[in-house]
């Protein structure tokens, strides 16, 4: 390691601060460790105050003239960032794999093509986004979306570059500049965008990254007055600090938090189709805002159901997340391992059965489980958990699945397998979630909105849901000459 660059899977990463088109060194580190092996990434600035001042005043800087970028110059450049990103895809999986430990297959095949994909999408977007003009009695209504200003963008690490080039993105291509701060447990993606995006001519200022603890580097950025937007991905108890935060300047919040969502399964569902899609929330050794969690099944096939889960959930391969045939990793952190056992122990305390699983492994690794005679009002059915723990429940009729669905305090999606279309529209109705599924998992057009409902987040983004956010929409509204206002 020279100095300032650690070298991971062979691929040289900055670990300092990107401010203002320059690296810059915090006094103090913090050490960025593989959860892989435990093996230590890179000694990492711990941002401070002073970074944050920084960084927000490098973003006011570039803000006149990047909001000033015409629209098809501000395309061009995110384009240019996405094709840094597709040449470098192999670099950012690798390292993306030994920092989070997430599948280093899925890295490469799905994450990575999809963070391009980001930037292409809005760059296209903003391309096709269209002035509405309204016309009344005589005057004419032009509505615009106007840059808003520095944006804080805070991510947290289960999908780290994912999440953060889904907020970054959109706010660079509405004509915003941008200070993110990605999660202390997984830093490294985020300084190899800062080097694609210069190298694709984003000018000094546009995009700045600051690395370190919330407390110490988040909480003086959220808080900071010259900050126009605040996206936050993370936990709901963050969001309230930021949320408290933000008020002091009225800073307008977009929040993709936590959830605890539902697989509602049917007696008319295709059970291979609901053993697929229930196994599959094992994906990332379950840290998955949007895994569903609580199992739900009619009665009648429940048993049926359990054994054929059984049996495919049996097959996993838990193990080195850069191993092709690996299906599980580990989870992130020590402590993220203690909260998930911890969870588990005190559902089995209080009279949950495991069907399977229920106990840690060597290393980081859990052990893929499934917990039933569980209570609706328990713990381990309300809180999220963020591991591979699964609890199943069984409902009789398509009332009480709608119920328990719903019962708790978070709304971020909901899956429902069933063979009637009828039922799938009737349920779908009801169901609290930003995303509801049907007959299928984790697919979305860009398109279309994405958030939480509840306390699993305000607000959407997604389309023109990121430049309603990133934007501040304003109508002009014109008389021609001459022209009276009668009121
Ligand atoms: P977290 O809330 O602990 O941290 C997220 C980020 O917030 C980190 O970058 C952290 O440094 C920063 N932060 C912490 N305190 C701060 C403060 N006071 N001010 C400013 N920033 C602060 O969350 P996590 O453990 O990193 O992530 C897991 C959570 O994220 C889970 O609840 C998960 O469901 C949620 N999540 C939600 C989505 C979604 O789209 N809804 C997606 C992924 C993850």
């Amino acid at each position: 390691m020279t100095e300032h660059i650690t070298t991971v899977a062979g691929v040289a990463v900055d670990t300092r601060h990107w401010i203002g088109g320059e690296r810059v060194a915090s006094v103090e580190t913090f050490t960025d460790v593989s959860p892989i092996d435990g093996s230590t990434l890179g000694e990492i600035s711990r941002g401070t105050a002073t970074e944050a001042e920084a960084a927000v005043a490098a973003a006011r800087a570039a803000f006149p003239a990047w909001a000033a970028t015409p629209r098809a110059e501000r395309a061009r450049i995110l384009h240019a960032i996405a094709d840094g990103v597709d040449k470098r895809i192999e670099d950012l999986a690798n390292v993306e794999t030994l920092d989070n430990g997430a599948l280093l297959r899925s890295h490469r095949c799905g994450v990575m093509p999809r963070v391009a994909h980001n930037f292409r999408f809005f760059a296209d977007w903003l391309l096709k986004l269209e002035h509405q003009d309204f016309a009344t009695r005589g005057h004419t209504n032009h509505v615009s979306w106007d840059p808003a200003g520095p944006c804080v963008l805070i991510t947290p690490w289960n999908a780290p570059l994912m999440l953060a080039t889904w907020k970054v993105a959109p706010a660079l291509a509405a004509g915003n500049t941008v200070i993110l701060k990605p999660a202390e447990w997984s830093p490294l993606t985020a300084s190899l965008l800062a080097d694609i995006a210069a190298e694709a001519g984003l000018p000094a200022g546009v995009l700045n990254v600051v690395q370190g603890y919330g407390a110490e580097v988040g909480n003086p950025l959220v808080s900071h007055p010259d900050v126009r937007r605040i996206s936050f991905t993370g936990s709901v108890p963050t969001a309230r600090h930021i949320a408290r935060a933000a008020a002091a300047n009225l800073t307008p919040l977009s929040l993709e938090l936590g959830g605890k969502s539902p697989l509602l399964v049917f007696a008319d569902a295709d059970l291979d189709l609901a053993v697929d899609l229930a196994v599959e929330q094992y994906d990332n050794a379950g840290q998955v805002c949007l895994a569903a969690t609580r199992i739900l099944v009619e009665e009648t096939v429940s048993d049926e159901f359990t054994r054929r889960f059984v049996e495919k959930a049996s097959r996993l391969r838990q193990g080195d997340p850069r191993d092709e045939a690996t299906d599980l990793g580990p989870n992130i952190h020590p402590r993220q391992l203690e909260k998930i056992d911890g969870f588990v122990r005190r559902a089995l305390g209080d009279g949950a059965r495991a069907v399977i699983g229920g106990k840690r492994m060597d290393g980081l690794y859990y052990e893929p489980t499934l917990l039933t005679d569980v209570a609706q009002d328990s713990e381990i059915v309300q809180e999220e958990i963020f591991g591979p723990v699964l609890t199943l429940q069984i409902f009789g009729d398509e009332e009480e699945a709608v119920r328990l669905a719903n019962d708790t305090r978070f709304g971020l999606a909901a899956t429902l397998v069933t063979g009637d279309h009828e039922r799938a529209e009737r349920v779908t109705a009801r169901l609290v979630a930003g995303t509801a599924w049907v007959n299928c998992f984790f697919v979305r057009d860009l398109r279309a909105p994405f958030g939480g409902s509840r306390h699993s987040g305000v607000g959407r983004e997604g389309g023109t849901w990121s430049f309603d956010f990133y934007c501040d929409v304003k109508n002009t509204v014109t008389a021609p000459n001459g022209w009276h206002n009668h009121g």
